[in-house]
């Protein structure tokens, strides 16, 4: 991380214990979230704490699998992972870090220059679009440093708050949601943390930020992705043994067979 962009990081971290007039009823230490968090028992925090422990267990080294050297790397290789793995996209990155090192770099290339790098990954035209006016705004409005807050980043071209999440973890260490994936969004089923399968992602989110603990809530996106992509596959080849799923996986029989997530 840049010193620039750990003042960044300082300073969202300042402006984060401020109460947000939508989050002023979440529970302490999560007033400044801009909207309301669902109810969650008692019963419920803990059984969330104790999966969440048995993924840090089974993944005690979980990171982002996205490589990257500085902030903007990520926000752009996050951008380039919708729908495409990040092993493509850690293919295609390094030739397009080598050719724009800058934010402004890429704002004084255009679209068309940035898609000769991504060609090889779904969906290139139109990220690369993202990518070209993200950082053109990341140069016009935020001096050349990508934002360390989530209503800011918000607000870039092919942002949303996955993006945000993944961005604000992984480059400035800041907990303000979690990662939610359809990794993500298979797993709280079939470990029972959400009652219906394809739960909307929103949703999904918000009730895994009022169950896990705020400290480990990137470490809870990226356990989970983990869990999701080398175990828990969309069509698993388990025997429901894995030591995670002994105890939790209290839907993996419906999900496998009648909702084929
Ligand atoms: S038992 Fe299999 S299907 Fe169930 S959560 Fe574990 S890996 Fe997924």
């Amino acid at each position: 991380m840049t010193s620039d962009s750990t003042a960044a990081a300082k300073t969202t971290r300042t402006a984060s214990k401020q109460v947000h007039p939508k989050g002023k009823d979440n529970p302490k230490g999560l007033r400044d979230i801009p909207f309301a968090l669902p109810e969650v028992t008692k019963e419920d925090r803990s059984r969330a704490l104790k999966i969440a422990n048995a993924l840090r267990k089974h993944y005690p080294d979980s990171k982002c699998e996205l490589d990257f050297s500085a902030p903007h790397e990520l926000l752009i290789a996050t951008i380039l992972s919708a729908q495409s793995t990040d092993a493509g996209v850690n293919k295609a990155t390094p030739g397009l870090f080598a050719a724009f090192k800058t934010p402004a770099e890429y704002a004084a290339s255009t679209p068309e220059e940035i898609e000769g790098y991504v060609k090889t990954i779904g969906l290139f035209r139109n990220k690369a679009k993202a990518i070209h006016a993200s950082m053109t705004r990341v140069v016009e409005v935020y001096g050349g440093e990508v934002p360390g807050n989530m209503a800011d980043l918000l607000t870039l071209r092919g942002v949303a708050r996955k993006t945000a999440n993944v961005v604000l973890g992984n480059a400035f260490g800041i907990n303000d949601g979690v990662t939610v994936d359809t990794h993500v969004q298979r797993l709280v089923w079939r470990l029972g943390i959400v009652d219906e399968p394809k739960m909307d992602t929103g949703k999904i989110e918000k009730l895994l930020m009022a169950l896990m603990p705020r400290p480990r809530w990137s470490e809870i996106g990226h356990t989970m992705v983990l869990h999701g992509r080398y175990s828990c596959t969309a069509r698993p080849n388990c025997k429901h043994d894995h030591p995670i799923c002994v105890k939790f996986g209290v839907n993996c029989d419906k999900a496998y067979n009648k909702s084929k997530l």
